[in-house]
C-alpha cells in the first residue's frame, strides 16, 4: 500500500518536474498547502496583464529621489513556503524598501525583547491616520500607536540594542538579510534624498521624547530608521522576507529558522491591522491578508502556510499605497481564494 503511494507520487513527480522546481514528495513533506506552481502561474500572468497599463496614481515625491524613478516599472514575484518561485516583469529592479522594513525590525525588537515588552512600549492600535501623523502621537493613548506608523517605527528602532549608532544599524540589516537569504545594502541617493528632507520624522522622535516613548536617542533612532527604510530590495527578494514570514519564520530558501514561530502570529496580525496604514481596513474588506506597503512602491502580502506575493510598481494612492500593487495582490489572493478570514480559503466547503 505504501509502496504504490509512492510510486504514484513519484511519477507524478516526474510527470510535472518541467513545472515545479522542488519534486512534489519534498513539497508535500515541506507544506501541505503550498500552491501549485501551475495552478498560480496564469493567475499571476492574468494579473500582470490586466493591470499593466494602468497609470493611476503618482509615485512619492515628499522624497525626492523617490519622484524620479521610472512610473512604468512594474514586477511581480511569488514564493511559496516550498520555495517555488513565480516572477513577471521588473523583479531585478532594486528599490527602496521604506516602510516595509519596519515590519522585520519589529521582529528583531521581538527577538531582543519578547513580544511582551515590545507589546507594552510600542503597542498595537491601528491610529486610522496617515503613516507620518503628528496629530496622531499627540491623540492615542499610547503615542507611538503601532510598530508601522513612522511614530510606532522609529521607537521600535530605538529598541534595538548595540553599543553605537554603527552596531545598531548593521544588526538591522544583517538580520534583513537573513530574512531574505541574501546579502542587502543601503542605496546610498535615497538615504541622502531622505535624510536632507525627514524633518517631519524627527519632530515625531522629539514629540516621543516628551512623552517617554522613545528608547534611544531620538535623532539617532531616525538616522538609523532612515537607513533602514533605505535598504534595496527587488521584487523577487520582497516576496522571499515575505514567504520567511508565511513559512513560520523558516526561510524556505535556506531553510533557516531567521524569525521565532511564535512570533509570527503577532507580526501578522499587526500587518494586517495597520500594514497598509488608513488604507488597512479596506485592505482587509477586501483582501484579508496581512500585508505591509512602502512609499517606495513596493508592497508584500503573506498566505500564511502558502507563501508570500510582492509586487513593484511605484505609483502610489492618497494613503501612499502602490496602486499596481494592490490590483494585482486583491486579484491573485481572491482567484487563490487566499483570504484569511474566509473557512473556503481552508477547505471548508
Ligand atoms: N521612509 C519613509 C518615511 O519615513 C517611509 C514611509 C512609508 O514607506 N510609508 O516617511
Amino acid at each position: 500500500m505504501k509502496r504504490t503511494c509512492l510510486r504514484i507520487s513519484l511519477s507524478l513527480a516526474v510527470f510535472t518536474a518541467s513545472l515545479i522546481p522542488v519534486p512534489l514528495l519534498a513539497q508535500e513533506a515541506r507544506s501541505p498547502v503550498a500552491p501549485r506552481r501551475d495552478v498560480v502561474e496564469a493567475v499571476v500572468r492574468e494579473a500582470y496583464e490586466k493591470f499593466k497599463n494602468d497609470t493611476s496614481g503618482k509615485n512619492a515625491d515628499y522624497i525626492p529621489y523617490l519622484a524620479q524613478v521610472n512610473s512604468k516599472l512594474f514586477g511581480v514575484a511569488l514564493v511559496t513556503t516550498d520555495d517555488q518561485v513565480l516572477t513577471v516583469g521588473d523583479v531585478n529592479y532594486s528599490f527602496s524598501i521604506q516602510s516595509i522594513s519596519k515590519v522585520f525590525t519589529l521582529a528583531l525588537a521581538m527577538e531582543e525583547l519578547g513580544p511582551d515588552n515590545v507589546f507594552h512600549r510600542i503597542g498595537s492600535e491601528p491610529t486610522g491616520r496617515p503613516f507620518n501623523s503628528v496629530p496622531a502621537v499627540v491623540d492615542i493613548p499610547t503615542h507611538t500607536g503601532n510598530p508601522l506608523v513612522n511614530a510606532g517605527a522609529i521607537a521600535t528602532t530605538s529598541l534595538i540594542s548595540g553599543k553605537d549608532e554603527d552596531e545598531r544599524w548593521n544588526k538591522i540589516l544583517a538580520f534583513y538579510g537573513k530574512v531574505v537569504g541574501d546579502k542587502l545594502s543601503l542605496i546610498e541617493d535615497v538615504y541622502k534624498s531622505e535624510a536632507a528632507t525627514n524633518a517631519g520624522n524627527k519632530a515625531l522622535a522629539m514629540l516621543l521624547a516628551k512623552y517617554d516613548r522613545i528608547y534611544a536617542d531620538p535623532f539617532e533612532s531616525v538616522d538609523i530608521y532612515t537607513k533602514q527604510c533605505s535598504v534595496g530590495v527587488n521584487a523577487l527578494q520582497l516576496a522571499r522576507m515575505g514567504a520567511t514570514l508565511a513559512n513560520n519564520g523558516v526561510n524556505p530558501t535556506t531553510g533557516q529558522q531567521v524569525i521565532k514561530r511564535e512570533d509570527v502570529p503577532y507580526i501578522l496580525s499587526t500587518m494586517t491591522m495597520a500594514g497598509l496604514y488608513d488604507g488597512s481596513g479596506g485592505w482587509a474588506w477586501h483582501v484579508g491578508l496581512p500585508a505591509k506597503s512602502g512609499v517606495g512602491g513596493g508592497i508584500v502580502a503573506i498566505a500564511p502556510g502558502k507563501g508570500a506575493i510582492a509586487v513593484f510598481a511605484p505609483p502610489l494612492d492618497e494613503a501612499g499605497n502602490s496602486v499596481k500593487a494592490q490590483e494585482v495582490i486583491e486579484y491573485v489572493a481572491r482567484k487563490l481564494n487566499y483570504n484569511l478570514f474566509s473557512p473556503s480559503s481552508v477547505g471548508l466547503k
